[in-house]
């Protein structure tokens, strides 16, 4: 099995999210704040609204952060 993608997590991982590896923790605070997010939370900033999210973001290519750095934005 593998790790949990979540930086300085040492738990296995259940599943995955955006491809990245998740503990059991890890999926369920990611999963509540995107639901937040999706669920009308778009009146705060990114970087607020997505604290967990943007711990292993670098490691999904299509994500805001990675993008903004790709294109620029
Ligand atoms: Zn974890």
């Amino acid at each position: 099995m593998e790790r949990c993608g979540y930086p300085d997590c040492r738990s296995l991982s259940i599943g995955t999210f955006s491809l990245v590896p998740l503990c059991q923790t890890h999926m369920d605070t990611i999963r509540t704040e995107s639901k937040k997010w999706f669920t009308g939370g778009r009146n705060m900033s990114y970087e607020t609204a997505r604290v967990e999210y943007l711990q292993i973001a670098d490691q999904i290519p299509w994500s805001q952060p990675m993008l903004d750095l790709k294109y620029g934005r």
